[in-house]
């Protein structure tokens, strides 16, 4: 399961009801934080999710309505927060101006908090048994940008019936052949994992795109994905302004998704020009599938459901989200 909370889904300025671009990603024990612009903590607070194991922050590129948050937060955090380190991720070029703002911030001292600073480039960034996340490049004017794709690995289920019938005993044994692993039985019979692991499903997948100046370079990252986000700043009346910005159009974020066969798209990052409706109308022409997302949006994507989308304020503590 992952779910895709928005804080902050307004361009370049934040407007009354839309703040300036954040995201977050949940997935399992981790939490990801994607940019964070002004006042993004603030909204972190208001959604409920609060600052525990915020430590991942991933950038998609360097450009201020996207960073300008993160001295206030590391702020916070060396302050008030039981949070050592902060891992902020990104290209060579925004994390060098995150370091400049950081200087500001905290002057010629240190932080009260580590930042370690990760130099992402295209590739897997962290790999484990279920989950891998990975860096792609996007093109978004000058800065060199960068779009996530959050991927649960493919499965085989375990098949208690088969074991059982096998005499395989509950306990680690089965963790061994769920993990591929070939075990001897106490009566000195091997045991392959494929003698209890079912057929093969693939996981889920979440990709997430910031500020895009073209979309026809980016079919083959989007492919199949299951949730597609991407910005959004304008609609086709203003195409030549969106080119002359590096930034999309509804209708070319919509042809994205269908050109790649996605699940749905969710849009952000939406010009202040705009109301939701006009861009959904200009998107959902072309690829029925979309929203347009809103601050506080949470969009649940679970195996075998139609996606779900909830207002994150509205969780009860204790809930996955919080956990
Ligand atoms: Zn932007
Ligand atoms: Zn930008």
């Amino acid at each position: 399961m992952f779910e895709l909370v928005f804080l902050g889904t307004s361009a370049s300025a934040p407007s009354v009801q839309r703040g300036l671009s954040a995201a977050m990603v949940l997935h399992r024990e981790y939490r990801f934080l994607i940019d964070c612009g002004e006042g993004t903590q603030r909204q972190i607070l208001r959604s409920g999710l609060g600052f525990k194991r915020l430590e991942r922050i991933l950038l998609t590129h360097g450009h201020l309505d996207h960073i300008l948050g993160l001295g206030g937060l590391a702020s916070t955090f060396g302050r008030w927060e039981a949070i050592e380190e902060m891992a902020i991720w990104g290209g060579a070029g925004a994390l060098g101006r995150v370091r400049e703002l950081m200087r500001v911030v905290f002057g010629a001292g240190e932080a009260n908090i580590r930042i370690a600073y990760r130099t992402v480039t295209p590739g897997v960034l962290q790999d484990d048994e279920l989950f891998r996340l990975r860096a792609f490049p996007v093109e978004h004017r000058r800065t060199e940008a960068f779009g996530y794709s959050f991927e649960e690995k493919p499965r085989r289920p375990f098949l208690p019936e088969r074991a059982e019938a096998l005499g395989v005993p509950a306990g680690p044994i089965r963790r061994e052949l769920v993990n591929g692993r070939a075990v001897t039985l106490a009566d000195g019979r091997s045991i392959r994992p494929d003698e209890v692991l079912g057929e093969e499903t693939r996981g889920l997948r979440l990709v997430f795109i910031g500020d895009a100046g073209r979309v026809d370079n980016l079919v083959a990252e989007a492919a199949g994905a299951d949730l597609l986000a991407i910005e959004a700043t304008y609609t086709e009346e203003e195409r030549d302004v969106a080119a002359a910005f590096g930034h999309l159009t509804a209708s070319q974020a919509a042809w994205l998704a269908r050109e790649a066969g996605v699940g749905h798209l969710v849009l952000h990052h939406i010009s202040r020009r705009y109301n939701s409706k006009q861009i959904l109308d200009e998107a959902a022409a072309v690829f029925p599938g979309t929203s347009v997302a809103r601050d506080f949006d949470l969009f649940r994507l679970v195996k075998g459901k139609p996606l779900e989308r909830v207002d994150v304020r509205e969780r009860a503590e204790g809930d996955a989200v919080t956990r």
